[in-house]
Parts: C-alpha cells; sequence; structure tokens
C-alpha cells in the first residue's frame, strides 16, 4: 500500500514549542516497521514553525512573516535532524522535499516533484514534505499541510492518507464545548452537514483545523484515496489503520 501520513505540529512538539521526543520516535519506529513490512510511506511533516519557535526562544507563534520565516528555517532544520537520527536507527534514509503552491499549480514543476518522489519510493527512501515557509508568501501559499498531503497523496496516486492530529476525528459537535459529541467513525460523501460540522477548531502552535482537513478529504475522494484523520497521540494506531481497522473518522467512498 502506498500512504501518506501527515503530522501536525501538535503531535511532534509540546505546547512550549520543544520536541516530543517520547511521541516522535514512536511515530518514526511504526513508520519504519510499516515500511519493513513492504507499504511505502511518504511523511508530510508539518512543525518547521513551531520548532524553531522553541529553539529561537519566542514566546508565541509569530505572526509578522519575516520572523515566521526566520523560525521555519530554524526549525525545519532541526526537524530533518531528529527525522534523519531516529530513521537512521532503523536503517531507514529519509530526503526533504519543501514545495510552494507555485510548484503545483505550474505543470513543469508539478510534474517534476512527483517524477522525483516516485524515484525516491523506488529508491526506498523516505520523502518528508513541508511547505517551504521561508519563501511562501500569500500569493504562492498553499497555506495548511492537511492540504499539502491531500495535494501528494494526489500526486503520487496513494491509497490511504492518515492524518495524525490533536484530535480524535470528527465529532457530532465541537468536543471540547460539548462532552456529547460523539466521533463519527466513517464519513462516505462530503455534503452540508458534514462541511458544517467542521467548526473552525485549531491548536496553539499548528496551522490547520477540522476545515482544512474536510478540505482535504474532498481532495481524497476525487483521488479515489481513502483518508483516516486520528489522534496523533497513539501512533500504535497506524498499525490498525492500514490493517483497515475501525480508527478515528475514516472518509471512504467504500460502503
Ligand atoms: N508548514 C508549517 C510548519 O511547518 C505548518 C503548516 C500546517 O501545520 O498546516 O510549521
Amino acid at each position: 500500500m502506498r500512504v501518506v501520513i501527515k503530522i501536525g505540529t501538535s503531535t511532534l512538539a509540546h505546547s512550549t514549542g520543544h520536541l516530543n521526543i517520547k511521541r516522535v520516535e514512536e511515530i518514526c519506529k511504526v513508520i519504519s516497521d510499516i515500511k519493513n513490512a513492504g507499504h511505502q510511506v511518504i511523511m508530510v511533516s508539518s512543525g518547521a514553525i513551531g520548532m524553531g519557535v522553541g529553539k529561537l526562544g519566542l514566546k508565541q507563534k509569530p505572526t509578522d512573516i519575516p520572523t515566521k520565516q526566520a523560525a521555519a528555517a530554524v526549525g525545519q532544520c532541526e526537524l530533518m535532524y531528529i527525522y534523519d537520527k531516529l530513521f537512521s536507527e532503523y536503517n531507514h534514509t529519509v530526503a526533504q522535499l519543501l514545495i510552494t503552491g507555485a510548484d503545483i499549480e505550474n505543470e513543469e514543476r508539478h510534474s517534476n516533484f512527483s517524477n522525483t518522489l516516485n524515484r525516491l519510493l523506488e529508491l526506498q527512501v523516505i520523502p518528508v514534505i513541508n511547505e517551504n515557509d521561508t519563501v511562501a508568501t500569500e500569493e504562492i501559499v498553499i497555506g495548511d499541510n492537511d492540504t499539502l498531503a491531500a495535494i501528494v497523496a494526489k500526486s503520487v496516486k496513494a491509497q490511504l492518507l492518515i492524518l495524525l492530529s490533536d484530535i480524535d476525528g470528527l465529532y457530532t459537535s465541537d468536543p471540547h464545548k460539548n462532552k456529547d459529541a460523539k466521533l463519527i467513525p466513517v464519513v462516505n460523501e462530503i455534503n452540508e452537514s458534514i462541511v458544517s460540522l467542521a467548526g473552525g477548531i485549531g491548536s496553539r502552535l499548528g496551522t490547520g483545523g477540522m476545515q482544512t482537513k474536510i478540505r482535504a478529504a474532498q481532495m481524497c475522494f476525487e483521488a479515489d484515496c481513502d483518508m483516516v484523520i486520528t489522534n496523533g497521540n497513539r501512533p500504535m494506531d497506524i498499525y490498525d489503520i492500514i490493517d483497515g481497522k475501525s480508527v478515528g473518522t475514516k472518509f471512504t467512498e467504500k460502503i
């Protein structure tokens, strides 16, 4: 199976912006094992800005563009250092790909990107993709990694996209506000009622919320790719998701 796994900032880092070491170690271990079992894995990792915030000792996520871009430049380095180190322990090689909206819109650049990704997979490498936040200004920004992950899943014709988030999945109402909110295990189509459930929940260091995840699900439906939203605090769940067991919320056209 070809699977794209998107890791949100809240999964990778503590609210301080510093690395959640235990979590990241577990994720790298599970992904290494899945790869050993013969699956092809592509990672879309957030966390550049969040980790930059931690490393630079900033008090909060910056709002001005130069500081955001500087934080991303520092944090991206840290991120790849950690992935390289942890995956090396399991004998896997990682590659960094940073792209912007312009690389997707321009046909030639998009096809270069897809060709490189496919070649990396043939070479048994684990590609780690993020938006190139240091140059992505308003006109060319993809903006959030849920969308980026769906674009990637579509580009490489993945069968499955897993979004590791700080929430268990899509709920019947906002679980932070309503204790009776129930997890929706399967969604077979994106209709108005699903869109209205998305609200705007997002975390302190991350970018997306449920809205960007629903948009990603819509793109996956169009690309014939299943998508699962699950909580990144239980990396072992990735095994069950790959085995087709019910975890989090699954968006699939297959009934
Ligand atoms: N590219 C951003 C980062 O690495 C994250 C965007 C997102 O989480 O959606 O910090």
